[in-house]
């Protein structure tokens, strides 16, 4: 299959590009690290993405439309990208027409948990599904909703904002600058925290520092593990439940770095979500699904923007006709 469009996914810590043929597949990839806050400068960024899709291009018969995932809000709109976590000082910035400028052909932008859900549900864990749920248990917690097979964007591109949902009032101070969000518990920050807090109330082993070391020390049977994963299960049900409401997904799609021990907690969520809510809601989102694509769903699902005349619309599936 030849090449028919690149995507980009721009994270805080680093640009992951890829290539691929019309069916999604990944013919060719590269991958450009950002160190520190200078890198994260839009012109630093630009300069880094400008080298990356040369590189990309390096592979391909011509020029390719090119779709990038950024953290933020996308204003689809006016074409700005108003606001952008991971990207401090980036504001009101029309930053697909500067890459558009900067590469010589048109370029589309979106929040990169949306395209991640994107890429999913071309051909990842949510293939030829049209009402999807997917959180990204990261750093922070992304999340994408694709409903009726429309992308879920919001008025001016700040909605689907699931890491977010109040969970506990009072709580934790979250990225957000509020308090109690999901993002402050389930996130892998969020997690360590939590496991750190039950750990000091009865120390055994070595203090947990990733949420990897959670889970095994979950494995080696520590008390102060299996109860801070059972709070984690509660919060991660907690935030799944308005979700589930709401949308009433025919899957919910877990990624990232804790979604690594996705089996570890998966059955667990998925009972509490049984017991809390409304079956007929929840009906075709069981059994959760792990994300299939990686680290590679942002950029794949920035390629299917590159290539979709209507935007907010859902890739077929591969296995359409099949
Ligand atoms: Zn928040």
């Amino acid at each position: 299959m030849s090449a028919v469009a690149i995507g980009l996914d721009v994270g805080g810590h680093g640009i992951n590009g890829v290539v691929v043929d019309p069916a999604g597949a990944v013919l060719d990839r590269a991958y450009v690290p950002l160190h520190g806050v200078s890198e994260r400068r839009i012109e630093a960024v630009e300069e880094h993405i400008a080298g990356l899709v040369g590189r990309l291009w390096g592979t391909a018969a011509g020029p390719l439309p090119v779709g990038a995932g950024i953290p933020g809000f996308h204003d689809q709109t006016t074409g700005l990208l108003r606001q952008s976590p991971n990207f401090p000082g980036w504001e009101d910035v029309p930053v697909a027409a500067r890459l558009s400028k900067l590469l010589g052909r048109p370029v589309v932008t979106e929040n990169d948990a949306n395209v991640a859900l994107l890429g999913e549900v071309w051909v990842g864990a949510a293939a030829g599904l049209t009402d999807v749920a997917m959180l990204t248990l990261g750093t922070g917690v992304g999340s994408g909703f694709l409903v009726g097979g429309r992308l879920l964007t919001g008025a001016r591109g700040a909605g689907a904002e699931g890491g977010h949902i109040p969970l506990h009032p009072g709580g934790r101070v979250c990225g957000c600058g509020r308090r109690g969000c999901l993002e402050a518990y389930v996130s892998g920050p969020g997690l360590t925290r939590t496991a750190r807090e039950e750990f000091d109330r009865d120390p055994a082993g070595l203090r947990p520092e990733r949420p990897e070391d959670v889970f095994d020390a979950d494995q080696a049977s520590r008390p102060w593990a299996q109860r801070a994963i059972a709070r984690f299960v509660q919060d991660l049900a907690g935030g799944l439940v308005p979700l589930v409401h709401l949308f009433s997904p025919a899957a919910i799609v877990i990624g990232g770095g804790v979604a690594g021990a996705f089996s570890r907690f998966a059955g667990l969520v998925e009972e509490e979500l049984v017991r809390r809510a409304i079956p007929a809601c929840l009906e075709g989102a069981l059994p959760l699904r792990p994300a299939a694509l990686g680290a590679d769903a942002g950029a794949v699902g920035a390629a299917w923007l590159a290539l979709s005349a209507d935007r907010r619309t859902a890739p077929p599936s591969r296995l359409a006709g099949v």
